[in-house]
């Protein structure tokens, strides 16, 4: 399968707004695998659809780098239906490579969506895991974590370019 291009800030599609997906047919279990590949190929912790330009409600997750044994969770019309706690954590985007920031994010997050066999899920998440549920959601939304910065002076970090 292959690894697509992921648009970078300031790209319109990741200022929109996805659609809820309606049905789950071989072309999107395709984009699902290159949205997977993809995510792997960039040594990324998550990746929403809108990303790769396709403004459809799906994202990907696999903390497992970080936290061995978390897994990949793939989910189709996600939706947080509770969050509790607050915690900041040091986040970054595939699609803003150049900033870091510090966000605070409920620290628990319970989300419900659509496996990619066509099943109800509810994920109950805390950690890294709650934090890029979180995050990759609010890709669906045209929300990036740079919105959600409170203090720009403060919170905001350059990322250092790696060489080579
Ligand atoms: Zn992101």
């Amino acid at each position: 399968m292959p690894v697509l291009d992921i648009l970078k800030y300031p790209d319109p599609a990741l200022k929109s707004i996805s659609e809820k997906i309606t049905e789950i047919d071989p072309p999107l279990l395709s984009f699902i695998d290159d949205l997977v590949d993809t995510m792997r190929a960039s040594a990324g912790v998550g990746l929403a659809a809108p990303q790769l330009g396709r403004l459809q409600r799906v994202i990907a997750i696999d903390v497992t780098p970080k936290n061995p044994g978390a897994g990949l969770i793939v989910l189709i019309n996600p939706q947080i239906i509770s969050a509790a706690g607050s915690k900041a954590a040091r986040e970054g985007c595939l699609s803003v490579p150049e900033y870091t920031a510090n966000i605070k994010r409920a620290a628990d997050v319970i989300v419900k969506g659509i496996t990619p066999d066509g099943k109800e899920a509810e994920i109950a998440s805390t950690g890294l895991e709650a934090v890029a549920l979180q995050h990759e959601i609010d890709h669906l939304d045209g929300i990036l974590f740079i919105d959600r910065i409170a203090n720009m002076k403060r919170d905001l970090f350059k990322r250092k370019i790696r060489e080579g």
